[in-house]
């Protein structure tokens, strides 16, 4: 168990008027502390130095955000590569071992630390919501075992000096019990989870807002938040706490509630938006990739790329914080391709041909014809259908969707694309 904070330690480590200061003050700010984060890791983390050496960049040349795009990003797919080749943390740790509180396994695996910085995100995230406080009793519905979700959250709990109840995933009606016989403010789990608590509670014959004391719900690390975000806001009253974050990295932006997105959180990280191809940044409202550097005195990583798609926004935000704030997750790098200049991603793709049920299977098909992007859709379609009518609404539909013009729409018969699960056949790279 980790000791809880005093109050003046807790309001140290959650300055909002810090976050408030002008873009210009923020990013001097931001730069002084990247640059010394650069010169830790390069001492420090054997992989973060060869990082720099293979890229010829003397950790001293990093002085500002836009320095970093002089260094490759490492993705999670290198990551893992490295952890492998180099057990078990790829050379990134930059403290001994067994000076770790925990090491956690995420999904690959890989071999996940979150110093005592990383907590500290957590804390500082719930400190902004105002719940829970000190005294409170908060029940964590989240999986205890391999991965951070349970025990990171109860760890940032701890030090706020809350009760942790740990129960864990499944038996629904238990939790419900246990919300209502210990009266708790927080409720930490999944969103789905969380709602079929509710639900359930509901069905047992409880009024939520008459008869708990449930004020702060979890709203992290499932896509359909933005839809259960207003039941809970609307329908039961509750402050929804969602944060943008992976397992490597911890909890690395927020939702301040009164704005769309997640506010950098500058104290924790510097977060990049840039193209997946050349690591460049990209400009507000275009889409990128989400790669972080940690000031992490545990485990630096620098230029991490999360994988995940998504587009900046450095407009004012109604709350007054300076941060810019990543705008909507667009989906995975993996799954998507740039053709003809723009981004195509897998579920959007899907979308288009959802109005099509006729459309058994497709297929985007990426050639090069000249030098210039060639994009065929393939479609399967069963016998009988009016293929004549079907083409230009399918290209319409792509126009529409996708912003993009197909060069050919080609129709298959039933059963031709059954040997192959790809969305996109790139063909371009000979
Ligand atoms: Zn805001």
């Amino acid at each position: 168990m980790r000791k809880s904070l005093s109050r003046e330690e807790l309001l140290a480590l959650h300055d909002e008027q810090r976050e408030r200061v002008s873009p210009a003050e923020r990013l001097r700010s931001l730069n002084r502390r990247l640059e010394k984060q650069a010169r830790f890791a390069y001492r420090n983390s054997p992989a973060v130095r060869e990082i720099f050496d293979n890229a010829g960049i003397p950790p001293s040349s990093i002085r500002t955000v836009a320095d970093l795009e002089e260094l490759p990003v490492t993705t999670r797919e290198d990551l893992e590569e490295l952890q492998r080749s180099r057990p078990p943390f790829g050379g990134f740790l930059a403290v001994p071992l067994g000076s770790l509180d925990r090491v956690y396994v995420a999904p690959g695996p890989v071999y996940a630390v979150w110093g005592p910085e990383r907590i500290q995100a957590q804390v500082r995230s719930l400190l902004r919501l105002g719940y829970p406080r000190p005294g409170d009793v908060a029940l964590v519905s989240s999986a205890f075992h391999m991965g951070p979700a349970g025990l990171g959250v109860t760890d940032a709990l701890d030090m706020m000096g809350c009760t942790v109840v740990p129960a864990g995933t499944g038996q629904t009606e238990l939790q419900v019990k246990l919300l209502h016989d210990l009266q708790a403010t927080a409720l930490l789990a999944l969103p789905s989870l969380a709602i079929t608590i509710l639900h359930k509670a509901e069905e047992l014959g409880y009024d939520v807002r008459r008869d708990f004391n449930l004020k702060l719900v979890t709203g992290g690390g499932e896509r359909q938040i933005q839809t259960l975000k207003r039941v809970f806001e609307e329908e039961y009253g509750l402050v929804v706490w969602d944060a943008y974050g992976t397992a490597d990295l911890g909890p690395v932006a927020y939702c301040c509630g009164q704005a769309e997105g997640y506010h950098y959180d500058d104290e924790a990280c510097v977060v990049e938006i840039a193209d997946p191809d050349t690591g460049k940044h990209v400009g507000t409202g275009e889409v990128g990739q989400v790669v972080v550097t940690l000031f992490s005195r545990v485990y630096p990583l620098v230029r991490f790329g999360t994988g995940d798609l998504a587009s900046f926004t450095d407009e004012p935000c109604p709350c007054g914080r300076s941060a810019p704030r990543i705008t909507g997750i667009k989906g995975m790098v993996a799954q998507h391709v740039r053709v003809k200049g723009m981004f195509v991603h897998q579920g959007e793709l899907a979308e288009a041909m959802t109005a099509f049920p006729q459309i058994l299977k497709y297929q985007m098909l990426l050639t090069l014809d000249e030098h210039k992007d060639r994009v065929a859709l393939k479609v399967e379609v069963p016998a009988g259908v009016d293929r004549e009518a079907l083409a230009p609404a399918v290209s319409r539909r792509c126009q529409d969707v996708l912003k993009l013009h197909m060069d050919e729409i080609e129709f298959l018969p039933e059963g031709a694309l059954s040997g192959s699960s790809e969305r996109f056949a790139d063909r371009r790279w000979g």
